[in-house]
C-alpha cells in the first residue's frame, strides 16, 4: 500500500485512450494509478484528477524503464497498455521500421516493464498484470501481418507467464479489443481523416468501455483469475468483418 494506503496500479501508455481511461477508472475504484508515457504532460492532468502519480516513460528504452521503475517502490496492478499499429501495407510492401516499432513497443516494452514490476507485484502478495493485446492477437487479416505478428507475440509472452508464475500471488488477464475509437488509427495511418473513416457508419467501443472491463479483471477477488476477454463492438464480427450502417 502507498499513498493514503490505497493499492498501486501501474498503466503504461496512460496519455491516451485505453490507457488514460484505465488511469481515471482504477483511480475512481480505488487504486493509487502511476501513469507512464512519452507525452507525460497529459499523464500530469490526469494524476492531478485522480491524485496520482505521472512518470515519463518510454517502453522502447531500457533507461528509461528503469528510471521509471525505479520511482514506484510498490506495485500490486500492472497495465501493459502502451503500444499500437503503424502501417497497413501488405506484406510485398511492408515497412521494416514500421515492423520494428511495432516489436519494440508492443513486445519487448512489455518484456521490459513485465520484468522491472515483476519483483514488486510479487512482493505485494497479491499481484496482477493485465496485458492489453487485441483481437488480431487472435487471427490475422490481409495488410495488418506486422501488427498482427507483433501482437500474437505480445500474447504468447504474456499467456507463456500464466504457466511460469502458477503457484504464486500474481494473476494474470489478457484483454483482446476489437475496434476502439482513440488516437490508434491516427498514429496507424498518420493521418487524422483516414483515421476518421475507419470509423464511419458503426459504433465502435469507447476506450471506457476497455477501461471498465479491465478494472472489472482487477476488482475481482484474489482467487478469481479472468484468463482472456475479448471485446469487440456489436457491429464487428472479426478483424475483417463489420457492419456499417
Ligand atoms: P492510443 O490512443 O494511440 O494510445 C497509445 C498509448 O501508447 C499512448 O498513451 C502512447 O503514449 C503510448 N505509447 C506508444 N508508444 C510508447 C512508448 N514508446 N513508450 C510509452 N508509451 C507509448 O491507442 P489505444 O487504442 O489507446 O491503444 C492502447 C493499446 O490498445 C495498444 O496496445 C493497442 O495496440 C491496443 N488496442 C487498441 C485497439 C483500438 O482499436 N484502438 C484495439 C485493440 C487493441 P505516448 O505517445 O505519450 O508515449
Amino acid at each position: 500500500m502507498t499513498a493514503n494506503d490505497r493499492p498501486t496500479a501501474v498503466v503504461t501508455g496512460a496519455s491516451s485512450g485505453i490507457g488514460a481511461a484505465t488511469a481515471r477508472a482504477l483511480g475512481a475504484a480505488g487504486f493509487h494509478v502511476v501513469l507512464g508515457a512519452r507525452r507525460v504532460e497529459r499523464c500530469e492532468e490526469i494524476a492531478k484528477e485522480i491524485d496520482g502519480t505521472a512518470l515519463p516513460l518510454d517502453v522502447t528504452d531500457r533507461e528509461s524503464v528503469r528510471a521509471f521503475a525505479d520511482a514506484v517502490p510498490e506495485a500490486k496492478l500492472l497495465v501493459n497498455n502502451a503500444g499500437g499499429a503503424k502501417g497497413l501495407e501488405p506484406v510485398a510492401d511492408a515497412d521494416e521500421d514500421d515492423w520494428r516499432w511495432m516489436w519494440e513497443t508492443n513486445v519487448a516494452g512489455t518484456l521490459r516493464l513485465t520484468q522491472a514490476f515483476l519483483p514488486k507485484l510479487r512482493a505485494s502478495g497479491d499481484g496482477h498484470i493485465v496485458t492489453v493485446t487485441s483481437i488480431a492477437a487472435l487471427d490475422f487479416y490481409d495488410n495488418g501481418a506486422g501488427y498482427t505478428g507483433a501482437k500474437h507475440a505480445q500474447a504468447m509472452l504474456h499467456r507463456t507467464l500464466r504457466g511460469e508464475l502458477l503457484g504464486e500471488p500474481i494473476r494474470i488477464t489478457e484483454i483482446c479489443p476489437g475496434m476502439v475509437e482513440t488516437e490508434f488509427s491516427e498514429v496507424r495511418l498518420g493521418d487524422a481523416e483516414k483515421a476518421a473513416k475507419v470509423y464511419e457508419g458503426l459504433t465502435p467501443l469507447t476506450a471506457d468501455d476497455v477501461a471498465d472491463t479491465i478494472v472489472f479483471a482487477a476488482t475481482r477477488p484474489s482467487h478469481v483469475n479472468l484468463d482472456q476477454i475479448v471485446l469487440k463492438p456489436r457491429d464487428q464480427a472479426s478483424g475483417t468483418r463489420r457492419h456499417r450502417r
